[in-house]
């Protein structure tokens, strides 16, 4: 098997502090970190993405003064700013491929990104051979669901490691573990 590891959106605006900060955010960064310290030679691919929203316009309705929390909402994740910024409990360090997305857009899924380079997660994924993934990170209910189910739909064996995981809403959030359990997907 060619593994990968998807670790999506584990930036300071998603974890405590932030302007969208997740409880659990600061620990699943840790428990990231702690993982990749000690597995990180377990997988042939290690893709991060980052929220990557312009500080200028409202990123097609993704951004609003009254956001409802469900389409829209408050400032985040504008690209260069501190917000997006990787958490600094985050180490990169072994990380292959660093993805954006977002920019201009509401973007869910870290397949929707692309790496400096343009080439797209499903491009990195197929050009290593990939056929299996672990999907960590912020958030549960959001942009882990929709990467998930975006792998699973690239016919990747996922893997949603739920102690490196947090969530926005509880409910929410253990609906969207079901969802990828019932697209074929596995929680461990
Ligand atoms: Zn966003």
């Amino acid at each position: 098997m060619t593994r990968a590891l998807l670790i999506v959106d584990v930036q300071n605006d998603f974890t405590e502090g932030g302007a969208l900060g997740v409880a659990g955010g600061d620990d699943v960064a840790r428990g990231i970190s702690r993982l990749l310290a000690e597995h990180a030679g377990d997988y042939d691919v290690i893709i991060a993405s980052r929220d990557w929203h312009h500080g200028d316009d409202d990123n097609g309705g993704h951004f609003a003064a009254e956001p409802d929390f469900v389409d829209s909402w408050p400032v985040h994740c504008v690209g260069g700013a501190e917000g997006a910024d990787y958490d600094p409990l985050l180490d990169t360090s072994a990380v292959t491929h660093h993805v954006k997305k977002g920019q201009g857009v509401p973007s869910y899924s870290m397949f929707e990104g692309a790496a400096d380079d343009g080439s797209t997660v499903s491009q990195i994924l197929a050009a290593a051979g990939v056929d299996e993934a672990d999907v960590v990170g912020i958030a549960t209910d959001h942009c882990v669901r929709a990467s998930a189910l975006d792998a699973l739909r690239e016919g990747v064996a996922v893997t949603v490691l739920t102690d490196l995981v947090a969530g926005v809403a509880p409910g929410p959030s253990a609906a969207a573990l079901e969802e990828i359990r019932a697209a074929g997907g596995s929680t461990r």
